[in-house]
């Protein structure tokens, strides 16, 4: 938030907007939640958004579009070339990030299909900070091995360290070293590390992390779709930058980058998808994969209303009262769960709030997902949908063993400028509850098993009746209310 300073209350984060459009909510009562979540094999992807009350899945492609953005996408120029609106979004991105050439494409992962087909040849190595599902697996499916070189602090689970998602930059010169800086595909950072909890890098770091890459010769490519939080992060938490505007840390950071791209899902409120760079080369060898996969240069696959938005998205992107929402609640929600006991991963991120089931229900063995037994018992709980990410979200090895996580979380987002505070409390209410009746959430086993990807589609059912059991729990804390 601003620089507003509460007088006769606690510290609070305040929202620099106000809300215009509202959707309606459903919250059932118990036992239709029970049900609900039955049906949908106690696998939250599988609920039906009407029967959810905060649905706390994802940041992608729900976060709320501001008055600006949405009158915006009236003046779309729905041209298949020559676009009006792809120059108005051009400019856009030239004035933020410095670089004058622009690839668009649908979303993030075809970015990463384009960057990936143009540049990972096979045997080749991409290091990175941390991977992110989709990226991997292009990297992979063009024969590149991806290198994790994510500092040891960034794993930790509580912690005060405000850059988790910073590089290890002894580990990323030795890497080169022992691969040889002929055979690295390029080094990517990605900002407000999703996997490990929205965790930011320093610009320090990245300083680092470029001046690496520029001594041998190797491309840096920036993952910006969490950008507007580490921005933010940067300002709040990095001493040399406190006085710096946001579109001053962003202008330096694309500075010691040769590639960024982003999912528009994410970065800009909107939808869609961007590569940028000042290398001609570069430039030329990804276009004709654009035309290929995306479509039109002009537009690449993005519908037009979406690009308008996505210019004014970005604008609004470099006003820190614009981004700050994020961060602030969810530093508030970690807080106000920490104050309760409950264990959650600190500092918070940018992405949502991450509770540690390992913790949380420590009775539970990684055999029996002890993550996506507590998402299921959160939604009984109070009818709100996180996300599972732990064992579940692994995949069995070639022989059919189960691989445990290395962390059982269950990630609850707060899209952007999507909840009141009030219904953050109501979240961290449920939780609390829920804490207290930990003993009585039990295991899950799964009914139906896809081969990949399981967690999307796959069945699961609680081992006993302990989902009835809780439900009938809160029936009698609760007495007749929701
Ligand atoms: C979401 C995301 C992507 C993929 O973007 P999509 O638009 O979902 O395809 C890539 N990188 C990061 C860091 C993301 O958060």
């Amino acid at each position: 938030m601003s620089n507003v300073r509460f007088k006769t209350m606690e510290q609070m984060p305040l929202e620099m907007h106000k809300v215009k459009i509202v959707q309606k909510l459903n919250l059932l009562p118990v036992e239709e939640r029970l049900k609900a979540i039955q049906e949908a094999g106690s696998n939250t992807f599988l609920l039906q958004n009407r029967d959810v009350f905060m649905d706390m899945l994802t940041d992608s492609g729900v976060n709320a579009m501001s008055d600006r953005q949405q009158a915006a996408m009236m003046v779309a120029d729905d041209s298949y070339a020559g676009s009006e609106t792809f120059t108005r979004l051009s400019k856009v991105l030239k004035d933020i990030f410095g670089m004058d050439m622009f690839l668009p494409a649908h979303q993030g992962r075809a970015c990463e299909n384009i960057i990936s087909q143009a540049m990972v040849k096979k045997g080749t190595f991409v290091p990175m900070n941390y991977h992110f599902t989709t990226t991997r697996a292009h990297i992979n499916l063009n024969g590149g091995t991806v290198l994790e070189l994510i500092a040891d602090k960034g794993l930790e689970t509580t912690s005060e360290e405000p850059f988790k998602g910073n590089m290890d930059l002894d580990r990323l010169k030795k890497s080169i070293q022992k691969v040889g800086k002929g055979n690295v595909a390029f080094v990517r950072m990605e900002a407000g590390t999703n996997l490990i909890g929205g965790q930011p890098f320093s610009l320090e770091n990245l300083e680092g992390v470029s001046s690496i890459c520029k001594e041998n010769g190797i491309s840096l490519v920036l993952d910006a779709s969490l950008l507007a939080d580490n921005l933010y992060f940067i300002k709040k938490r990095e001493e040399a930058y406190k006085d710096s505007s946001i579109r001053e840390i962003t202008a330096k950071m694309a500075s010691l980058c040769d590639i960024i791209y982003f999912s528009a899902r994410k970065l800009g409120c909107a939808r869609g998808g961007a590569i940028l760079t000042r290398d001609k080369e570069l430039f030329n060898r990804m276009k004709g994969l654009v035309t290929l996969y995306e479509g039109f240069l002009t537009y690449g696959g993005m519908s037009v209303r979406e690009m308008e938005a996505l210019t004014v998205g970005l604008e609004e992107t470099m006003d820190e009262d614009m981004i700050c929402q994020g961060p602030d609640f969810i530093q508030f929600m970690v807080n106000e769960l920490k104050k309760r006991g409950v264990p959650v991963i600190t500092p918070g991120g940018g992405l949502g709030c991450h509770i540690n089931a390992m913790e949380f229900v420590n009775h539970i063995p990684q055999s029996e997902y002890p993550a996506g037994a507590l998402a299921s018992a959160l939604f009984i709980a109070g009818g709100i949908r996180g996300m599972e990410r732990g064992t579940v979200s692994e995949d069995r090895d070639a022989d059919g063993n189960e691989k445990h996580a290395d962390m059982e979380l269950v990630r609850l987002a707060l899209p952007r400028r999507v909840f009141t505070l009030s219904q953050v409390m109501y979240a961290v209410d449920r939780i609390t509850w829920l804490y207290e009746n930990r003993e009585m959430i039990g295991g899950l086993e799964f009914t139906e098993e896809p081969a990949i990807l399981r967690f999307f589609f796959g069945r699961l059912q609680e081992k006993g009746d302990w989902q009835e059991r809780l439900a009938e729990k809160f029936r009698k804390d609760f007495g007749d209310s929701l």
